[in-house]
């Protein structure tokens, strides 16, 4: 055997003891790694066959057992290639169906079987001799037509694998990126030497890629141990940290902000990476309009914020979770969700809007009004002030709509609130009672100051008719005002019967006038 000979399977068996190393190193510690240890092992599995192949094949000295050896070879090389490729895939976050892992398995196995039963068809091999020349263990080979869709294939996945890695590049930090480093001259290493091989350049007769696989190891070696590539993974981790819909900003534990996620530069576009380090109370003024008014040494704790963007507009609320992060028992920063519940604090306030306010009107509907109402009520009692209520109802309304129409009747309605409102002070609580009913309540007033305040409804009317679809309409209330009476313990209900009986007074002595209730009801 020469020594060149001596000094190639040397090189193959160094690669073949490395990989293999890889593929035990990583087993045993599979537990660690769940994610994409399998992978891994199973790439320097294959990547051990294939160099194991190789150098057999070189200590052949029959053309039988060169053949035997060469099928060994392709149950490593060609699935080691694939397999790397995946792993790198999924290293980086990509997930793979099982329908395409298959898919990209089946040139591998092709080509496996084709080897292995080369002499039949020759589709692999058109001519697989001992060299003339050279003698065994060199060989003299024909490529045929599946050695150049394997050889495409293989170069292919080391090239997308590489690509795939580079184009991380940029969005890696610059810590992780050593790890990148590695990654890509594992792919570049073989990549090269196939390339020198098919260009002929490296000795003939023999594949010189297993002679290098040892160095993709000792990259790989490197990467697990002094970057802790599998145990930390940040490019699996931006693209989850980048893929959360909710924004994530991360602060050490002095509070000083380290990370956010583009979710989170997406909520406050004013956030930058060159705010890296500052304070997050300095970092939240630059970010929206306002002071944070939350305490971080409370967290863990949640809370609404409004950060505002200080030109006044429409502001955005957030659901802010704000946790420690914990490493044992060593507090090792902050970790703030931000949740975007706008939508939701808009539906809320319609929704309130709807419980609580006369769609047509604006004003109180009935359940809001004694929701109101009831603890005024209670606080006039207690402070031995008078209490008034006021029922009103429009005169033959039905009239307006069987005459007008229901659509004119409506903008009647919101006519007489409006006149109604032009009368009242803020202290008063109005609302819609029934379909054309209203009622007024008045804390600290008596019955005859409720009637000047239905006197004072009544003329402005009577002053104001209002033109809808250019017919001018005039209209006449009617009211029943009722006060409770000192040292009797009514109820709101009692008092609103009494005004309701009052009411029916102000109808039945003919109408645009306002009654308020004596023992025996009468006009005043
Ligand atoms: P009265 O002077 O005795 O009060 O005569 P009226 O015609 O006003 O009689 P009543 O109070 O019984 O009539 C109430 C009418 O108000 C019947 C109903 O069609 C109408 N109405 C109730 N709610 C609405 C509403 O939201 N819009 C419109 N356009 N009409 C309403
Ligand atoms: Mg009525
Ligand atoms: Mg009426």
């Amino acid at each position: 055997m020469n020594s060149d000979l001596t000094a190639y399977i040397t090189l193959i068996c160094t690669s073949c003891v490395f990989s293999l190393y890889l593929c035990i190193y990583v087993f045993a510690k599979r537990h660690h790694y769940k994610n994409i240890a399998p992978l891994f092992i199973l790439h320097t599995l294959f990547t051990s066959i294939y160099c194991l192949g190789a150098a057999f094949g070189l200590m052949s000295t029959t053309l039988a057992e060169i053949k035997f050896w060469t099928v060994i070879q392709y149950l490593g090389m060609p699935f080691s290639a694939t397999m790397g490729l995946i792993f790198i895939m999924r290293y980086l976050g990509m997930n793979l169906s099982s329908k395409k892992l298959m898919a990209l398995l089946a040139v591998p196995f092709t080509s496996l079987i084709l080897v292995a039963s080369n002499d039949f068809h020759q589709l692999y091999y058109r001519a697989y001799e001992i060299h003339p020349e050279l003698g065994a263990p060199f060989v003299y080979q024909e490529i045929g037509i599946w050695y150049v869709v394997q050889g495409i294939y293989t170069f292919a996945s080391l090239f997308v694998a590489f690509i795939f890695v580079f184009s991380r590049w940029r969005e890696t930090d610059k810590d992780y990126r050593p790890q990148l480093l590695s990654l890509l001259w594992g792919q570049l290493v073989p990549m090269i030497t196939a390339f020198v091989y098919l260009l002929g350049l490296t000795p003939q007769g023999i594949d010189p890629v297993p002679m290098v696989l040892w160095l993709t190891s000792l990259f790989y070696f490197w990467a697990i141990r002094s970057s802790r590539m599998f145990s930390i993974m940040p490019i699996a981790k931006d693209a989850i940290f980048n893929s959360i819909n909710d924004g994530v900003i991360v602060l050490d534990e002095a509070g000083r902000l380290i990370e956010f996620n583009q979710a989170g530069k997406s909520m406050f576009p004013q956030l930058y990476r060159n705010m890296f380090g500052w304070e997050f109370s300095k970092v939240w003024t630059s970010i929206s309009a306002s002071a944070f008014p939350l305490q971080l040494k409370n967290a863990p704790f949640h809370q609404e914020v409004s950060p505002g963007n200080g030109r006044g507009e429409q502001e955005n609320t957030y659901q802010v979770h704000v946790t420690r992060l914990q490493d044992g028992q060593r507090h090792n920063g902050f970790l703030m969700i931000f949740n975007d519940i706008t939508e939701v604090k808009k539906l809320q306030g319609q929704l309130e809007k709807l419980a609580y306010y006369d769609e047509l009107t604006g004003i109180f509907n009935r359940r809001a009004f004694f929701q109101q109402c009831q603890q005024n009520f209670e606080d006039a009692k207690r402070e031995s002030v008078p209490y008034t209520v006021l029922l009103m109802d429009i005169d033959f309304f039905k009239r307006v709509n069987d005459t007008y129409g229901h659509f004119t009747g409506d903008q009647l309605l919101v006519h007489v609130v409006k006149a109604c409102q032009a009368q009242l002070d803020d202290e008063a609580i109005f609302a819609r009672y029934g379909g054309e009913e209203f009622v007024i309540a008045m804390k600290g007033s008596t019955g005859s100051e409720g009637k000047n305040t239905a006197d004072l409804i009544r003329s402005y009317l009577r002053l104001h008719p209002v033109v809808i679809e250019g017919t001018s309409l005039s209209v006449t209330v009617s009211f029943g005002i009722a006060e409770t009476t000192e040292g009797k313990n009514e109820t709101l209900h009692d008092l609103l019967n009494r005004a309701d009986k009052a009411l029916y007074s102000a109808k039945d002595e003919g109408r645009d006038r306002a009654c308020v209730y004596r023992e025996k009801a009468r006009s005043v």
